[in-house]
């Protein structure tokens, strides 16, 4: 090198690779004005993208000759703060994503396309109406307010773990109002199905300022105008689903996670991040305290708790004096059911119905019936891409694939022997639908499920039926058991209960008993005392008693307990390679392939074994376990094999993933 110091752009650019894109400055443009997070337009093999400045290098690994250079820089102020940035480093780095993927979904799709962020952002947010005072805490409320206030400007993780009805709600607000007080913002992550217009109404009600939603059903224009909100301090208050973790704030006061047990704060595909986790770094970096509020917290979050790491805050009472409901089993072994509904079951809906109170009905299968049966040779409905069994669906008249979406016409004989005798077997909402139409004539039924929402604003349409009380029977999955209040309703009836007993997934019976207690918290609030009838065919499972007669706690200590001994999350971590191809042997060369290159005695590999769904979308579906009681050596071992992952061939023939702490493994 005989010319003076160069410098080059280190750009993270949208693309599925695991580092930083190199570029020369754009012509003329002085790099010293360059900082971090400012979005730089370039060339991109055959085409233009906008990339984000991450640093300038003195070296670059690509010759200086093939080194590209920039076309220009969009931006005279960084649109990424740098606390931001730090996070989607963190993040890219603990989750092994390519940062470019992190980026983008930091930012909203109108910023990654160039728009400018010089908007008045003003107008889209202004009130009109008086706040409502804070209520009244009792003491064990009153105790967790105060410790949440003690650790203003300090990382703390306190758990708010309260019934349901015991008040979490009315801590956050007196909490927020504090944060609000010294001019800071807040962000409130809700899970997927919890952000209602009733839960933002309530925010609305109490305070004063401008608050923003960031969630899946709003249009670019909103979420690019309510991130430019927060961005630029006009918004006060941020309430939003799992991405709007990254939201950039002014001054950041105060996290609260909202559900945080709740699996939608998990990212499923593409970037697999868990927005608790990222929430947590993100308070961590900021210094300020985080609330992780539920009724039913995750088996992590208790043992975190344990480990003497998060603050425990208990709110044992329900707030106002309303009593727990009471649990009743149907055993259904030795009941006879008609469309999967018990005489007891249908007696007792009568009888809360006729004294002019509402039931619930929860069960987590929509469409009609889960099997179509030959009944003359035993023939299964199954998707042809999947190998999976297909759903009727009585209104659509056809079948459907809940795996892969593939639907096709009913079907009126058995693909196998012709026989006319097809049989719809087992129980979804519609048929629990139609069966209590014929039961109950004169109520209205109102179902909820994603086949009755799919249209924007039908849910609320819903909602707003049901709290008018136009509709007596309400049947629903678990989108109607999360953070809707309907204080009629006295009886909740838990249609069947035993998927959480006899699945293969290790996290079945922690799910079943938060989705059991949720559900049974819509039962009985305010004045009204309410009844919940869990049928099941396991009425003696000694779970399903604790959880029943004694409390979650006890449930959850059982598990945990149950954990340890076979040495599974949270007492290990796990990272998960899928691997998928339109032939098997490529997918599982592949992970055999990436299996050779580990060499870490302390991290033990199961697999490549075909994925419990061995076939989906076409596709041939393989994984690799890993499992290690050491956080960092696994976290080595996979950025050692990431690394190599470069020179295996067959890469090409196929798509892979890895997921960091999965949720779900089978
Ligand atoms: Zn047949
Ligand atoms: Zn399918």
């Amino acid at each position: 090198m005989n010319s003076p110091k160069k410098h080059y752009l280190q750009l993270a650019v949208p693309t599925p690779l695991r580092r930083y894109f190199d570029y020369l400055p754009p012509a003329g443009f002085p790099v010293e004005n360059l900082q971090a997070g400012m979005r730089i337009r370039i060339p991109f093999q055959q085409r233009e993208l906008i990339g984000i400045f991450m640093g300038l290098t003195e070296k670059s690994d690509v010759p200086t000759h093939k080194l590209k250079q920039a076309i220009e820089c969009l931006d005279q102020k960084p649109v990424i703060s740098s606390d931001i940035l730090d996070l989607c480093r963190w993040a890219a780095d603990y989750y092994h994503s390519p940062i470019g993927e992190v980026i983008a979904t930091v930012l909203p799709a109108w910023l990654r396309q160039g728009k400018s962020t010089d908007i008045s952002s003003k107008k889209s947010i202004t009130r009109q109406d008086t706040p409502t005072t804070p209520l009244v805490l009792n003491a064990e409320q009153h105790a967790a307010l105060l410790a949440i206030e003690s650790s203003h400007h300090h990382f703390k993780v306190h758990v708010l773990d309260g019934v349901t009805g015991s008040g979490k709600t009315e801590v956050y607000l007196q909490a927020i109002a504090k944060v609000l007080e010294r001019d800071e913002q807040v962000m409130v992550l809700v899970p997927e199905i919890g952000l209602t217009p009733q839960t933002v109404q309530r925010f609305r009600e109490r305070f004063s300022v401008p608050i923003v939603c960031l969630h899946s059903g709003i249009t670019e224009k909103q979420r690019y105008q309510a991130w430019l909100a927060a961005k630029t301090g006009t918004a006060r208050i941020v309430i939003g689903t799992r991405s709007a973790v990254f939201t950039p704030f002014v001054k950041l006061g105060l996290i609260v996670i909202d559900e945080e047990h709740d699996l939608s704060f998990k990212q499923q595909d593409g970037f697999r991040y868990h927005a608790r986790d990222v929430a947590i770094m993100r308070a961590h970096f900021n210094h300020i305290p985080i609330v992780l509020g539920s009724a039913t917290p995750s088996l992590e979050t208790l043992h975190n708790i344990h480990q003497g790491r998060f603050d425990h805050l208990e709110l044992r009472e329900r707030a106002g004096g309303a009593e727990l409901p009471q649990f009743q089993i149907l055993d259904v072994r030795n009941l006879s059911l008609e469309d999967g509904l018990s005489v007891p079951l249908i007696n007792e809906m009568r009888q809360h119905l006729e004294s002019g109170n509402q039931v619930m009905l929860f069960l987590n299968r929509r469409g009609f019936a889960p099997v179509m049966m030959c009944d003359a040779c035993g023939w299964m409905a199954q998707c042809k891409r999947c190998d999976m069994r297909m759903t009727y669906h009585y209104g659509a008249a056809s079948l459907h694939c809940h795996h892969c979406d593939s639907q096709k016409n009913l079907v009126k004989r058995c693909e196998n022997c012709s026989a006319h005798d097809l049989q719809a077997i087992g129980q979804g909402t519609e048929r629990i639908e139609k069966a209590l139409s014929t039961y109950f004539s004169h109520y209205s039924i109102a179902r909820i499920d994603r086949d009755s929402t799919r249209r924007k604003g039908s849910m609320d349409d819903i909602l707003t039926r049901i709290q008018n009380g136009e509709h007596q029977i309400l049947i629903g999955t678990q989108m109607l058991a999360k953070g809707h209040h309907f204080p009629d309703v006295t009886l909740v009836a838990i249609v069947n209960a035993d998927s959480g007993f006899f699945s293969a997934d290790f996290r079945a019976l922690e799910r079943m008993g938060q989705l059991l207690l949720q559900v049974a918290g819509r039962a009985g609030r305010k004045e009204k005392p309410g009844k919940v009838m869990i049928q099941t065919r396991h009425s003696d499972h000694p779970l399903l008693l604790q959880l029943l007669h004694e409390n979650y706690r006890t449930f959850s200590h059982t598990i945990l307990a149950e954990r340890k001994q076979a040495s599974l999350p949270p007492y290990v971590f796990f990272a998960l390679f899928r691997a998928e191809a339109h032939q098997l042997e490529y997918a599982t060369d592949f992970l055999q392939q990436l299996k050779n290159q580990m060499h870490e005695k302390k991290v033990q590999i199961t697999g490549p074994l075909v994925a419990p769904m061995p076939r989906r979308a076409g596709k041939h579906r393989v994984q690799l376990l890993l499992q290690c009681k050491e956080r960092p050596v696994l976290q080595r071992l996979l950025k050692n094999v990431l690394h190599h992952l470069e020179v295996i061939p067959v890469k090409h023939r196929v798509r892979w993933s890895l997921d960091v702490d999965p949720l779900e493994i089978f």
